[in-house]
């Protein structure tokens, strides 16, 4: 029988979409006259609220200012360091609408990591919080920079230091006319919008490269017909979404923030989310929509002061970041008797980030386990992991590569890494996966190096380099193992240089005294003679994993 050519490309089953030339401000503002006195955005901790008129004048009053008085030109790239609070959507909109590309920066970095990345995506302005200034007065310091500095949510009294100027004071909104001394045309769909972090398959965090066409096109995709999941705001209605989900990550920003804004619904901002909160949330705003993460899904199952009666109000949780297994998704069902639909997304920062997702509008769209359909306009093929990129047929597992409007320009000055993400016009997931008879995708493990802690990012490389920069270790290895409530936290190998003698809970400091809490080495320190590699150089991490 002569060789099949079918490749097994498998297409949406929905049908595909127009995506307008628009740039992400003229999505998110199209329909603002349905809902122009509603309240856009709500600070949990302080009521603090801005309707979606109040966003859209303060937004425009800064994107000029930051033209003209800072200077700024189309292209030039900005940093958002703010954790959820009303103003990081003014802020964040106006250097959008400014042309500017926005780096968001986890505010729970450590001065080192700020100074990475503002380092590599040549921040020229950084908005943050009187909170979080010392940090990044320390991060900018070692960039040996002076970074002008906006600072949100700082009290008129509050004395301002050098460099820094207040949010508010360059919202004027008096003058109502700043949006037309912008010269839009300046901008084009095709321009680079965002510009997240993200380790990809291999190495340290990179740049992603997301266009407006990038996001906007995965704004339609989401809020297709087969895949939306809030209703209309019309009328007394309107969607209550709480984001306690951190804003500098695509599924925060892109995801529930723009996604959700855009379409008029009432967003409660939650700055430090601790499980201990959700029942006061639950009861003080009856959210009708909840985004969570898989270990947000196991303190709702297993806190016993979260009855199935507190979450009444919600009509579907959505989780995604990281896996959910499908145990997860029984209890919870038994628990909330089916009336809350749980549906699982699966995305990447280089994908803006959805391509997979549940749904309960199309046959077989919630299978317990699965991360769903792909999204309209998106194909994909599973290739074995030897690198045939023939596509695989149904249940069989390989590496998910997938294709679309939503796939990234490119990384940020590294052109290697976007050749290795890319085959052709694919996407490589670095993601274990395989398709049912239905279509319906099943995210099994991952190939890449990516550790995914609480659904945040760890790079096994980032951890790497700083055990290597400690004076008694010569080598080292990061691995994630699983963890009942985090999913996943780094484990470190190393080898010590000569006859140093260094004990794990030190190393564990070590490390733990530069990085986020979050990449702590909480799967603990192990002294090995040797790490194990490959010809090439390559750490054979999985050998490591089954040590
Ligand atoms: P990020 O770029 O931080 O969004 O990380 C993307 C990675 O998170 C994916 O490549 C997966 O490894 C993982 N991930 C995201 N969503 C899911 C999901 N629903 N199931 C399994 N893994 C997921």
């Amino acid at each position: 029988r002569a060789k099949s050519t079918v490749t097994n490309v498998i297409k949406s089953k929905s049908a595909d979409i127009i995506v307008p030339n628009q740039l992400i401000h003229e999505y998110v503002w199209e329909h603002l006259d349905n809902w122009y006195d509603k309240t856009a955005v709500m600070c949990f901790d302080t009521g603090k609220r801005y309707t979606f008129q109040q966003i859209y004048h303060k937004s425009w009053s800064l994107a000029a200012v930051l033209r003209q008085k800072f200077q700024l030109q189309v292209g030039d790239t900005v940093a958002v360091i703010l954790p959820n609070v009303p103003d990081f959507p003014v802020a964040f909109l106006g250097a959008i609408q400014a042309g500017l590309v926005v780096t968001t920066v986890n505010p729970f970095y450590k001065p080192d990591e700020m100074a990475v990345q503002l380092g590599d995506s040549g921040s020229q302005l950084i908005f943050t919080s009187r909170e979080l200034l010392p940090f990044v007065n320390k991060a900018t310091n070692k960039l040996r920079k002076r970074v002008p500095t906006v600072l949100a949510e700082t009290k008129p009294a509050d004395s301002l230091p050098a460099d820094c100027v207040r949010l508010d004071e360059l919202c004027d909104t008096s003058n109502s006319n700043n949006k037309d001394k912008l010269d839009d045309l300046l901008m084009s769909p095709d321009d680079v919008a965002l510009l997240p972090y993200s380790s990809g398959t291999t190495g340290l965090s990179k740049g992603v490269q997301l266009t407006h066409r990038n996001v906007v096109s995965n704004l339609y995709q989401m809020s297709s017909p087969d895949f939306v999941v809030n209703r209309k705001t019309e009328g007394g209605f309107q969607d209550v979404i709480p984001v306690f989900l951190p804003l500098f990550h695509i599924y925060g920003m892109v995801g529930i923030f723009l996604n959700f804004f855009a379409q008029g619904c009432n967003l409660i901002m939650v700055s430090n989310f601790v499980g201990s909160q959700f029942v006061k949330l639950m009861q003080s705003y009856h959210p009708t929509l909840l985004f969570a993460v898989p270990p947000i899904i196991v303190v709702i199952l297993n806190n016993p002061r979260i009855r199935s009666d507190d979450l009444k109000s919600i009509r579907t949780i959505i989780s995604a970041a990281a896996p959910l297994g499908a145990s997860a998704v029984e209890e919870f069902n038994n628990k909330c008797q089916e009336k809350i639909d749980l549906l699982q997304m699966y995305g990447m920062t280089e994908t803006s980030p959805l391509t997979l997702m549940q749904t309960p509008r199309l046959n077989n769209g919630t299978k317990i386990g699965g991360s769903g359909f792909l999204i309209p306009n998106t194909e994909a093929k599973i290739i074995s992991i030897d690198g045939d990129s023939t596509g695989l047929e149904a249940y069989r597992s390989g590496e998910l590569v997938v294709r679309g409007p939503q796939v990234m320009k490119g990384y940020h000055n590294n052109a290697k890494a976007t050749r290795e993400a890319m085959l052709g016009d694919w996407l490589r997931t670095g993601d274990v996966c395989y398709y049912d008879k239905h279509q319906h995708f099943f995210i099994t493990d991952r190939l890449k190096e990516l550790i995914k802690v609480k659904g945040f990012q760890v790079a096994p490389a980032e951890l790497e380099e700083i055990l290597k920069s400690h004076a008694a270790i010569q080598d080292a290895a990061v691995v994630g193992i699983p963890h009942p409530v985090h999913g996943e936290v780094p484990k470190a190998f190393v080898v010590l240089r000569g006859d140093n003698n260094v004990r794990p809970d030190q190393v564990k400091q070590f490390v733990a005294s530069k990085v986020a809490n979050y990449k702590r080495l909480v799967g603990g320190v192990v002294v090995v003679g040797s790490i194990p590699r490959n010809s090439a150089g390559k750490i054979l991490r999985n050998e490591l994993k089954h040590l």
